[in-house]
C-alpha cells in the first residue's frame, strides 16, 4: 500500500522529468539526435514511474476513502447501541438494551456488529458467526423489549 513515501517518489520522478525537458530546452540547437533519442527515452522511463506511483496513491485513496465510511457508519451506530452483560444490543427509545445479543469483541475492536448464535457442541454457549469468539450464554442472552403501557 502506497505512503508518505509513494508520494515523495511520484513527487521525484515528476522532478527528473522536468529537468529532462529543461535541459532538452536549454540545449544547443545542435544537440545530437542521439543524445535527445536518450534523453527522450529518460523522459518516458520517469513519466511512466510516476504514472505507477500515482496509481498506487488512487488505491490507497480508495482504501481510506472505505476505512472512513465504515468508522462514520460505526460512530453512527454508536449511539444506538448499549453494553449489557458481555455483549452489546440495540438501544431502545428509553436506551434499554434490546433484542440479539452482538459479538463485544468485534464491536469493540473493529466496530462491526456481529450476531451471536447458539453453539451446535454446547448449549450454555453463544459463538460470534464472525470472529468464532465463545460466551457464556446465560451473560449474552436475548433481551425481551420492555412492555410499554
Ligand atoms: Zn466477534
Amino acid at each position: 500500500m502506497a505512503d508518505l513515501a509513494t508520494i515523495g517518489a511520484a513527487l521525484s520522478s515528476l522532478k527528473t522529468a522536468t529537468e529532462i525537458v529543461k535541459f532538452i530546452r536549454e540545449s544547443d540547437v545542435n544537440l545530437e539526435k542521439a543524445e535527445l533519442k536518450l534523453k527522450l527515452a529518460d523522459l518516458l522511463g520517469s513519466l511512466a514511474d510516476t504514472k505507477m506511483e500515482l496509481v498506487e496513491v488512487q488505491d490507497t485513496l480508495i482504501e481510506k476513502d472505505k476505512k472512513i465510511a465504515e468508522l462514520e457508519d460505526a460512530f453512527q451506530k454508536k449511539d444506538s447501541l448499549a453494553r449489557h452483560g458481555d455483549a452489546y444490543y440495540i438501544s431502545d427509545k428509553d436506551g434499554n438494551p434490546t433484542g440479539l445479543a452482538y459479538c463485544l469483541r468485534c464491536w469493540e475492536n473493529e466496530h462491526k456488529t456481529r450476531q451471536l448464535v447458539n453453539s451446535s457442541k454446547d448449549r450454555g454457549l453463544h459463538i460470534c458467526t464472525s470472529c468464532g469468539h465463545q460466551y457464556s450464554g446465560w451473560r449474552t442472552e436475548q433481551i425481551s423489549p420492555k412492555q410499554t403501557n
